[in-house]
């Protein structure tokens, strides 16, 4: 997948011709960059607001399979993933920092690609690529992405604030990326048994949407700020619904009360469901991938989040001895389980 017509070995612009080749149109969204790319660091100046900051890395063949993964992608998710990390803060998210390890096995083209996608992100969320740093690494494609963004003073969202009887929300809807892994993974299985065979993808834009380009919900931490929400405890879904879940219990020091079929599932993601005989259910609580923001409000608030369309309320949050439970639509009482992706696993 990474063959193309014309390749230009990294070798041939050295390191810092590199840099400097994609890097050179790199733009400005934020007043609050300084000094950008350049020098021996960044300067930032966030004008009274709070920092947010956040890192992540990506290994090839543990995060992200180049197979069926498309570069342009990659370097949009890398960032994407990030943002939202900055977006479970509460804050805005303004800034990048980008590293990579790359091989001669890369051409310049393939990582113009990349930054393609990189660059992307950075338009659509108008967050500023301020510097990173480039090496070799012998052991397939390294990406490490920093990022920065700001909160009004006091008003970023921990895990650890969630209240007796505060109501569970999440953005969106959970599992279809992990369907789209799976698809992904069958077609990649079709595809080593017989070369000839094409992928069979068409007709599933959405999940395959979902686990190939993630988008931060940058959007939900903006409206909750123009209703005056400030939700008492936040997280993102990395992991699946209910190891994130169980973050803001144990954190928070409380138990919860989900609602099976309250938990919100995009048809498309049923149909595949059916088709790979994996419940829904599945896929949201242990499939992870989906970038949603899962967040506890007071019940003040539910007026307020019940108009948004783009919100649901799952369930609630409980005293600490009643556990962490989900509970099916036949009124069936199951605890909840971290079964999120292990690094070590
Ligand atoms: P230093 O030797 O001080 O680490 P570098 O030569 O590594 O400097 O980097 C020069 C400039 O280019 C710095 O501003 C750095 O942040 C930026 N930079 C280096 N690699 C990348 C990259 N892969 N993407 C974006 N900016 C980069
Ligand atoms: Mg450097």
């Amino acid at each position: 997948m990474m063959e193309e017509q014309f390749r230009t070995e990294i070798a041939s612009l050295g390191e810092f011709g590199l840099i400097d080749h994609l890097t050179k149109n790199n733009e400005t969204f934020q007043a609050s960059t300084i000094e950008s790319i350049g020098d021996d660091a960044a300067v930032i100046d966030q004008f009274g607001r709070q920092t947010v900051i956040t890192t992540d890395m990506l290994v090839e063949g543990v995060h992200f399979d180049l197979m069926y993964t498309p570069l342009k992608h990659l370097g949009y998710k890398a960032v994407a993933v990030n943002l939202s990390d900055i977006c479970a803060m509460n804050a805005t998210p303004t800034h990048i920092t980008l590293s990579i390890g790359i091989s001669n096995r890369f051409s310049v083209e393939a990582l113009e690609e990349f930054y393609d996608g990189v660059y992307a992100a950075c338009s659509k969320y108008s967050v500023d690529l301020i510097g990173g740093d480039t090496t070799t690494s012998h052991k397939g494609f390294i990406i490490s992405v920093t990022a920065i963004g700001e909160v009004a003073p006091g008003k970023f969202v921990t895990r650890r604030g969630a209240q007796v009887n505060d109501l569970i929300c999440v953005s969106g809807d959970l599992g279809a990326a992990y369907l789209g892994l799976q698809l992904l993974e069958r077609e990649k299985q079709v595809y080593l048994e017989d070369k000839n065979m094409q992928p069979d993808l068409k007709d599933h834009d959405y999940i395959l949407g979902r686990i190939l380009k993630p988008e931060p919900r940058v959007d939900i931490v903006e409206w909750l700020a123009e209703k005056e929400i400030v939700p008492t405890a936040m997280i993102d879904i990395s992991d699946g619904l209910s190891s994130e879940l169980l973050h803001i219990c144990t954190k928070s020091g409380v138990g919860c009360v989900l609602y099976e079929d309250k938990i919100p599932v995009s048809d498309e993601a049923k149909a595949m469901g059916m088709q790979f005989n994996i419940p829904t259910t599945t896929c949201a609580l242990s499939g992870g991938e989906d970038y949603e923001l899962l967040f506890t409000v007071a019940q003040a608030d539910y007026e307020k989040v019940a108009k948004n369309g783009n919100i649901t309320v799952i369930g609630y949050i409980t005293a600490l001895d009643e556990g962490a439970n989900m509970l099916t639509p036949s009124g069936k009482k199951h605890a909840l389980v971290a079964q999120g992706w292990n690094a070590f696993g």
